[in-house]
């Protein structure tokens, strides 16, 4: 056993002490009401009148107003006291050793109830807590954590059960979980490097002139036309003389799209993509940078900005106007 696994093993051997430990007793702040009832089952959006209507509710088999039986629990709920970090339960101090620990956040997972019969207006309510189990160290989605269960046996003052409740909690570190940080690639890796341009006679020198950041557009040499991507042929009239101009670097998103999936190691997402239209009037597909995906707006201005991806690789990327 590595020492790393040891010390877990010895952590859970403190954890397990407090499996079967009694929690205490907790007794409701207010009987079961009508005020607390007509507040959840409108939060629910549950009409039936057995919970709200006395009149209606008298002619059941239940002769009166009942509690909608999933708010047992609400009727001893400690509230948004917090938690001592001495001298309180067994529960609280369960709570913060794993706090202590590292596993600081929680996540609710799992809740069973089971009910011995309907809970009327003017029921008081107490509970006895158990710590039932609590998991080895397990390794989920949302981290690295502790599963534990807590039994909670409902009663009224005079010790008549009426249900109980099996409630189960994700004790986790935040972070470790799948996507975190801790799982990414270590800071230390080189990022990955963008695919490369099919380099070809009729392109490298638009790739070239990039390198020493000038924007080139290609131009026919036959009837003027602009045209972008190079290519050998005039679309317009279909003569292959051509030269080129450089371009200021201004222009405005003619179009765009942010692409999220599917991700490529060597971008950054969300991913801003323009279609640029350049002020001496031919357009490019360029990455736009330093604007939230959200900012970004059809016929906005945009200037050009160089980014020297790596030795080989500068391409040109556009950036709102004026900073
Ligand atoms: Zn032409």
């Amino acid at each position: 056993m590595s020492a790393e696994d040891a010390e877990k093993a010895a952590f859970h051997e403190r954890l397990l002490a407090f499996e079967g430990v009694s929690t205490g007793m907790q007794e409701g702040h207010d009987e079961v009401n009508q005020a607390m009832i007509r507040h959840w089952v409108d939060a629910m959006g549950d009409a039936n009148p057995i919970y709200t209507d006395a009149a209606a509710a008298a002619k059941t088999v239940h002769g009166g107003i009942i509690a909608p039986p999933t708010m047992l629990q609400a009727w001893v709920m400690r509230g948004l006291n917090p938690r001592p970090t001495t001298g309180g339960s067994k529960q609280d101090e369960l709570m913060n050793l794993l706090d202590g620990a590292g596993f600081t956040s929680v996540v609710a997972t799992n809740c069973e109830q089971e009910y011995d019969r309907m809970l009327h207006l003017g029921d008081h309510l107490r509970t006895r807590s158990v710590i039932d189990s609590i998991s080895e160290e397990k390794h989920t989605a949302l981290g690295i954590g502790h599963f534990v269960t807590t039994r909670v046996e409902y009663e009224t003052l005079d010790g008549e059960p009426v249900g109980r409740q099996l409630f189960r909690i994700l004790k986790f570190k935040p972070g470790t979980g799948k996507g975190a940080p801790a799982d990414a690639k270590e800071d230390d890796e080189p990022k990955a490097k963008r695919p490369r341009p099919a380099l070809t006679l009729d392109n490298k020198w638009w790739f070239d002139a990039a390198k020493d950041h000038r924007l080139m557009i290609q131009r026919c040499a036959t009837c003027d036309v602009l045209r972008h991507p190079p290519r050998p042929r005039c679309d317009k009239c279909g003569s292959y003389e051509w030269n080129a101009l450089e371009a200021s670097g201004k222009g405005t998103v003619y179009s765009f799209v942010v692409a999220h999936y599917p991700q490529v190691p060597a971008f950054d997402y969300p991913l801003p993509i323009a279609l640029v239209e350049l002020e001496e009037g031919t357009r490019l597909v360029a990455d736009l940078v330093d604007v939230g995906p959200a900012d970004v707006k059809v016929g906005m201005a945009v200037d050009v900005v160089w980014q020297d991806h790596d030795e080989d690789l500068t391409l040109p990327a556009f950036t709102p106007a004026g900073g």
